[in-house]
C-alpha cells in the first residue's frame, strides 16, 4: 500500500510518498511559493534531487506539479494516481475535539475548520490543502487528518488549564493544547521498544529541539503535561520564539510600544527567543560558532535555552515523581552535541552517567545512547519521523474504510 503524506502550509506543501511495504520513503519533496508569481519545486527520488521553477497559482495546481512529477519523466516513481491507497494530512489544530487520527469527511473538515481561530496560520491552509487534494484525487482516496495535539489530548484538567477567569476556558476554549504530538508519539514509542518495555510501564521526558521545540512528560502511555500551550509560542526559548514569560511583559511592552495584537504576535513569534537573545541568529550551528568565538549574547542564548531546557525536565521529574528515560530529537535534539553533553550532565545528580563517545556518534538521522551502562536514567537520541507515523495512522484507517 501506498501512501502520500502531506504537509500543507499557507504557501508551501511538502509531501512524502511512502510504500507501507517495508515502510520505504520513494519520493519526499515540497511545492515553495505557492500563490506567488513564481513557485519552487523540489522532489527527491532514489534517482536524486530534482528542481524546478514553476507557477503555482494554488494548492490545486501545487498538487497538478506534484502529481505529473510522481507520474512521469525523470521523477517518475508510479505509472499513475490510483496506485495511490490514500493519503494522511498533518493537522495542527484540533482543539478539544479530536483525540486521535480521524478519517476526513465533510464534517471533519467543517470541524477543522471551526478551529481555525486557534491555529489561525496552520488550519485553514490544511483546509486548502484537503480540499485540493480532493479535487486532484477525487473523493474516493480516503483521506486522514492525523492531530499535532491529539497525543496530548490526554491531559488532565490540572495541566492544560490557565489560571485565568474560568469563563474563558468555556467561551474560547482557552487551554493548554501542546503541538509536535506526532514527533512525541513517535519517538516515545521507539523509545519504549529500544528499552524492550510496554510504554505504560516507563515514565518518559521526550525532548523535541528544532526551530520550534516543545518537551512532554508521558506516564502510564499517555501525555500528562507538555510546555507548549494554546499555541506553540508556550514552553522555552526556541530559535525565534520567546517561550513562556511574565504575562506583564507583554502588555507593558503594548503600552511603551504602541503594538498591536498582531504586532506583539509578530515580536514574540518571529525575532524573539535565541535570535533575539542573540542578535539574529537562530540556527543552533551558528549559536554554537559564535559562543565558542567569543560573542557574549550567542553564549548567553545558548546558556538560557540549557537553563530552561533543565528547568522543565525537572519539572516533569517532579510532576511524574521520577523518570526512567529522557529522548532528545528534532533538528536540534539530534544534532547539538553541546546542548545534549550540558543537560545530561547537569543531571548527574539524579545518577546519569553520560557516555561522550556516543554522544559525538549521533547526529544526522544517527539515534544512541547517551547514557552509560551505569546510569539510573536511560537517555536516547531518537531521531523522529512524523512523515511516518502519519503514513502509519493512514494505513490503519484506510485499510478499515477500504475493507
Ligand atoms: P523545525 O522546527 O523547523 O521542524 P528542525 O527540527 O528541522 O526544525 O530543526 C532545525 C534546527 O536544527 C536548525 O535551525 C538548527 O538549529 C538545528 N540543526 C540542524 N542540523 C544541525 C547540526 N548538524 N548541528 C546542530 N544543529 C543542527
Amino acid at each position: 500500500m501506498k501512501i502520500l503524506v502531506i504537509n500543507a502550509g499557507s504557501s508551501s506543501l511538502k509531501f512524502q510518498l511512502i510504500d507501507m511495504n517495508g515502510e520505504v520513503v520513494i519520493a519526499k519533496g515540497t511545492c515553495g511559493r505557492v500563490g506567488a508569481e513564481m513557485g519552487e519545486f523540489e522532489i527527491k527520488t532514489e534517482q536524486g534531487k530534482f528542481e524546478k521553477e514553476v507557477a503555482m497559482a494554488n494548492h490545486t495546481e501545487a498538487f497538478l506539479v506534484v502529481k505529473e512529477a510522481l507520474t512521469s519523466g525523470e521523477t517518475k516513481v508510479i505509472d499513475s494516481l490510483s496506485e495511490i491507497s490514500a493519503i494522511g494530512h498533518r493537522v495542527v489544530q484540533g482543539g478539544a475535539i479530536y483525540k486521535e487520527s480521524t478519517l476526513i469527511t465533510d464534517d471533519v473538515i467543517k470541524g477543522i475548520e471551526s478551529l481555525c481561530d486557534l491555529a489561525p496560520l496552520h488550519n485553514p491552509a490544511h483546509i486548502q490543502g484537503i480540499n485540493a487534494c480532493m479535487e486532484v484525487f477525487g473523493k474516493d482516496v480516503p483521506e486522514v487528518a492525523v492531530f499535532d495535539n491529539a497525543f496530548h489530548s490526554t491531559m488532565p484538567e490540572e495541566a492544560y488549564m490557565f489560571g485565568i477567569p474560568y469563563e474563558y476556558y468555556e467561551k474560547y476554549q482557552i487551554r493548554r493544547y501542546g503541538f509536535h504530538g506526532t514527533s512525541h508519539r513517535y519517538v516515545s514509542g521507539e523509545c519504549a521498544n529500544i528499552m524492550g518495555k510496554d510504554l505504560k510501564d516507563i515514565k518518559l521526558i521526550t525532548c523535541h529541539l528544532g526551530n520550534g521545540s516543545s518537551i512532554t512528560a508521558i506516564k502510564d502511555g499517555k501525555v500528562i503535561d507538555t510546555s507548549m500551550g494554546l499555541t506553540p509560542l508556550d514552553g522555552f526559548v526556541m530559535g525565534t520564539r520567546s517561550g513562556n514569560l511574565d504575562p506583564s511583559v507583554v502588555t507593558f511592552l503594548q503600552e511603551k510600544e504602541g503594538w498591536t495584537p498582531a504586532e506583539t504576535n509578530a515580536v514574540l513569534n518571529k525575532k524573539s527567543g535565541i535570535a533575539g537573545i542573540s542578535g539574529g541568529f537562530s540556527d543552533d550551528r551558528d549559536i554554537q560558532k559564535e559562543a565558542n568565538e567569543g560573542n557574549k549574547r550567542a553564549d548567553l542564548a545558548r546558556k538560557m535555552q540549557w537553563y530552561q531546557i533543565r528547568k522543565y525536565i525537572g519539572q516533569y521529574i517532579a510532576a511524574m515523581q521520577g523518570v526512567d528515560a529522557i529522548v532528545f530529537t528534532g533538528g536540534i535534539g539530534e544534532n547539538s552535541q553541546p546542548l545534549r553533553q550540558n543537560i545530561c550532565e547537569s543531571f548527574a545528580y539524579l545518577g546519569i552517567t553520560f557516555n561522550a563517545e556516543e554522544n559525538a556518534k549521533a547526529i544526522r538521522g544517527v539515534g544512541g545512547e547517551l547514557s552509560g551502562a551505569d546510569s539510573k536514567v536511560k537517555v536516547y537520541v531518537i531521531p523522529t519521523n512524523e512523515e511516518l507515523m502519519i503514513a502509519r495512522d493512514t494505513k490503519e484507517i484506510a485499510e478499515k474504510v477500504l475493507g
